[in-house]
């Protein structure tokens, strides 16, 4: 096997049909190309305990499995802080003193570019940068780091989305908490893992132009295939949330969906009919078949029968 694919949770709680959608997906194109399968938690944001497990145990019974140990990401810490040193050394990152506040408000300015760091801290003098750090410290942090990424362009091709380019934004690289931010851990880990292709949810379509930015400014070979695959939303049209109603598979147990209701939605969510198992879409998945249903699905969640 040459090849790898992976899945990320980040543990903070129970996995909904939404995301196991999109695990199906990233284990049924990884398999169907004869290639491994990661499975990597995120685990150094909002860690809720126990949920892990149950994170692994729902994967498991949908038939999704794994090649190697399950990843923690904060034991690759030693690693991270080490690319940290080298991306400082070389200059290509800057400290950033800016609160959410300060971010939000920059930018609501009449020139700023939504969605994107409006550069406050990009060009500080010694003084300011002293101010800054004090600033901080005095409510007991320390500065983030941000990339230095000098306006630059990127561009990837992506097999669901297309091509995707844009200006790289100045994506935070180290958190105010001292703790490496997830644009920079998820470069790293996936190249150490060896992960060739990365198949997720389309709302992180913007954060794979900084991301493929970052490999190449870190020389991480390969080069890895994009699959950002569409959303489940809830009938608002909003990303599907616990609050939606029936949405893990605990709670589909209890309005009497088994692992073939379950993976039968999954199925007709991109057009196939008859699925019971994830080897059915395994056999089935091509890039041009969840092209095909590039609306995000919309789930409305089974109601419990009375008397549950
Ligand atoms: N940990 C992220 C999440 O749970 C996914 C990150 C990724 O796949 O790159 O949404």
């Amino acid at each position: 096997m040459s090849g790898c694919g992976r899945y990320a949770p980040t543990p903070s709680g129970d996995l909904h049909i939404g995301n196991l959608r999109t695990a199906v997906l990233a284990w049924a194109f990884a398999r169907a190309g004869g290639s491994r399968f990661h499975l990597r938690m995120e685990d150094t944001e909002r860690v809720v305990p126990g949920v892990a497990e149950r994170q692994l145990r729902d994967l498991a019974s949908l038939g999704i499995d794994w090649d190697g140990p399950v990843v923690s990401q904060r034991t690759r810490a030693d690693a991270h802080a080490r690319a940290l040193e080298t991306l400082v050394g070389e200059g290509l990152a800057y400290e950033c003193y800016c609160t959410r506040k300060d971010i939000r408000e920059a930018a609501s300015a009449p020139h700023a570019q939504p969605g994107r760091y409006p550069g406050t801290c990009r060009d500080l003098t010694r003084a300011d940068r002293e101010r800054g750090r004090a600033k901080l410290a005095r409510v007991g942090r320390q500065p983030a780091l941000r990339l230095r990424a000098d306006g630059v362009r990127w561009r990837i091709r992506d097999e669901i989305v297309g091509e995707v380019g844009g200006v790289v934004d100045d994506v935070v690289l180290r958190r105010g908490d001292g703790v490496v931010a997830y644009n920079l851990a998820v470069v790293l880990d996936d190249a150490w893992a060896g992960v060739t292709e990365v198949c997720r949810g389309d709302d992180l379509v913007s954060s794979a132009l900084s991301q493929d930015y970052l490999a190449d400014l870190l020389g991480l070979a390969p080069r890895v295939r994009y699959l950002h695959v569409p959303l489940v939303v809830n009938e608002e049209g909003r990303r599907l949330a616990k609050r939606d109603g029936a949405v893990t598979l605990d709670d589909l147990a209890r309005c009497g969906w088994g692992v073939a209701e379950v993976m039968g939605a999954i199925g007709r969510s991109i057009g196939l009919e008859g699925v019971r198992h994830a080897e059915d879409v395994r056999d089935a998945i091509t890039p041009e078949l969840i092209r095909r249903h590039c609306a995000p699905w919309v789930f409305v969640p089974p109601v419990a029968a009375s008397g549950d």
